[in-house]
């Protein structure tokens, strides 16, 4: 039996820039004694987080609670946030580091020039999340969210309306396609920018090639992590007996002597010794 990990699975180049921005602040902070926060979870993994809680790290949940801080440093995620959040920190006087990934500092840049023009802003992703909440936020005036054909299809606008779609980062290649097709064959005046960060896509691509060989696939991710979820989405598309994990303990294995291939991918905030804990175990039991 055959243990093949997908490339590109594990930290993307935004998380593995966020991981290094928080570490080296640890490292200043034992110099100077400051406190570090990050406003909501740095990535989506509850061990990442743990371990840098460990190490005073401490995670703000809310508007609220960042209005609260009176000194140390703040760091922003690879998600981004809206405008609010940096004129909260300047208010406060607290140290940003900004760990917002350039991917998404592109999107707030586009979607902030092209409402300015006046064009309507689709934002194809999922309602709610961090990263498109703070998109929305760049957006000079309200910005609509596409997350199903469902939504592309009842979706109206008015006479002589100029649109703009882009992309959460995050977006299944595929499925953003099908639905920027649906905008374009109702004849609208659009402007796509396909704003689906190549670590997604390449991922997403290994992904669907490696389940599409395998007989068992394990996908590897935080439970909140959309990335993660949309990989395994993906997966299970291709090969039936696909398992979301999110550490080796999750992992209820029963392989069957027929089993040729098992695949191993995992999401962008999974760190590289989970997978390996991961792969190196089915290696051995099975
Ligand atoms: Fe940046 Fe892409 Fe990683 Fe998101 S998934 S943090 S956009 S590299």
């Amino acid at each position: 039996m055959e243990v093949v990990r997908a490339e590109s699975a594990g930290f993307c180049f935004g998380v593995e820039k966020a991981m290094e921005k928080a570490y080296r602040q640890i490292e200043k902070k034992a110099k100077d004694g400051d406190k570090i926060y990050t406003f909501g979870p740095l990535i989506h993994n509850e061990e990442v987080v743990k371990e840098l809680k460990q190490k005073g790290v401490e995670v703000i949940d809310s508007v609220e609670e960042l209005k609260e801080i009176k000194e140390g440093s703040v760091i922003i995620r690879s998600h981004g946030v809206s405008r609010e959040i940096y004129h909260i920190l300047e208010e406060r006087g607290v140290e940003c580091i900004d760990a917002t990934c350039p991917f998404v500092k592109r999107i707030h840049k586009i979607v902030e020039k092209e409402s300015e023009q006046g064009k309507k802003i689709i934002i194809i992703g999922n309602d709610g999340h961090p990263e498109v909440e703070g998109i929305k936020d760049w957006c000079h005036s309200p910005a609509i969210v596409i997350e199903s054909k469902e939504d592309a299809l009842n979706f109206t606008f008015e006479e002589g309306e100029k649109l703009c779609i882009v992309s959460q980062t995050t977006f299944n290649y595929n499925k953003f396609q099908e639905l920027v097709e649906i905008f374009k064959k109702r004849g609208y005046d659009i402007s796509v920018v396909n704003t689906i960060c190549n670590a997604t896509e390449e991922r997403q691509t290994a992904a669907r090639e490696l389940a599409a060989k395998a007989d068992v696939m394990i996908v590897i991710g935080g439970i909140n992590s959309s990335n993660t979820r949309k990989l395994y989405e993906i997966c299970k598309s291709e090969c039936e007996d696909t398992h979301f994990i999110q550490t080796l303990d999750d992992l209820n294995l029963d392989l069957p002597k027929s089993v040729r291939l098992v695949g191993i991918t995992a999401g962008a905030s999974t760190p590289n010794n989970i997978i390996e804990e991961v792969q190196n175990y089915v290696r051995i039991n099975f």
